[in-house]
C-alpha cells in the first residue's frame, strides 16, 4: 500500500507530478483545490462556502477539508493507496488526516517535498494557464497548447485561474511559509520527508521522486 502525501508551495509542480505518480503507482491523485474548484464551478453548498477564502488565496477551513477528504479516502479506489495533493496544508489537517488514518488502520508511507525557490514559483505561477475540464497544467511561454487557449489533452478551454493573479500570488506564497511549509520540520521528525529538487524537466524530476521512494522503502 502506498499512502503518500505531495508537499510544495503553489507552482511547485504538485499537480504536474501527480498524474506521472498516479499512472506509475497506480493510486488515485486527490487534489483538493480541484475538488474545491470543481463544487465552486457547480454552485454547490460547499463550493459557495469555499469561495471566498480561494478567491482572496486564503485557506479553506479546516472542518470543510478534512471532510472533503475523509469521504474521498474512504472510496474503494483509495485501497491501494492515494496520493494528496494539496492536502494536509497546516498542523492541524496533518493531525487530523493521521487521526483519520489511524481509525482505518492505514499510515502515510512518504511525504514528497518538492522544493522550488519563490522566484521561480512566480515566474511559473504568472504564466500558468489550467484546463477548466480536465485541470492540465500549460504555461503561456515553457509549455504552452498547441492550439492557444484550447486544451491539448481534452479540447476544453483553458484559462488563468483567478488565484494566480499577482496579488492573490503573493498572498498564497505567504500563508504557504507561515501555515505549510511548518509540516517539512514535522514529517522529516517522523521519517517520511523525501526532500525533491524541483527545478529540472517534469520526467526527470518524477524519476528523482521514484528513486527517493524506492531508497525510502529499501531503508525500511
Ligand atoms: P491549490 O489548487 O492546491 O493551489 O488550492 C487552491 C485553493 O484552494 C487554495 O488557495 C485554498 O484556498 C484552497 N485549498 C486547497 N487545498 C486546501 C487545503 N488543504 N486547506 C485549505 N484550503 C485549501
Amino acid at each position: 500500500m502506498s499512502d503518500m502525501i505531495l508537499l510544495g508551495a503553489p507552482g511547485a509542480g504538485k499537480g504536474t507530478q501527480g498524474v506521472n505518480l498516479s499512472k506509475l503507482y497506480s493510486i488515485p491523485q486527490i487534489s483538493t483545490g480541484d475538488i474545491l474548484r470543481e463544487n465552486v464551478r457547480n454552485k454547490t453548498p460547499l463550493g459557495a462556502k469555499a469561495k471566498g477564502f480561494m478567491d482572496r488565496g486564503a485557506l479553506v477551513t479546516d472542518e470543510i477539508v478534512v471532510d472533503m477528504v475523509i469521504d474521498r479516502i474512504a472510496k474503494p479506489d483509495c485501497a491501494n493507496g492515494f496520493m494528496l495533493d494539496g492536502f494536509p496544508r497546516n498542523m492541524a489537517q496533518a493531525e487530523a488526516l493521521e487521526a483519520m488514518l489511524s481509525k482505518m488502520e492505514r499510515e502515510i508511507d512518504h511525504v514528497i517535498g518538492i522544493e522550488v525557490p519563490n522566484k521561480e514559483l512566480l515566474r511559473r505561477l504568472t504564466g500558468r494557464r489550467v484546463c477548466r475540464k480536465c485541470s492540465a497544467s500549460y504555461h503561456v511561454i515553457f509549455s504552452p497548447p498547441l492550439n492557444i487557449g484550447m486544451c491539448d489533452k481534452c479540447g476544453d478551454e483553458i484559462y488563468q485561474r483567478d488565484d494566480d493573479k499577482e496579488d492573490t500570488i503573493a498572498e498564497r506564497l505567504k500563508v504557504y511559509e507561515e501555515e505549510t511549509h511548518p509540516l517539512i520540520s514535522y514529517y522529516t521528525e517522523k521519517g517520511l520527508y523525501r526532500a525533491i529538487d524541483g527545478i529540472g524537466g517534469v520526467d526527470s524530476i518524477t524519476d528523482s521522486i521514484t528513486e527517493a521512494i524506492d531508497r525510502a522503502s529499501d531503508n525500511s
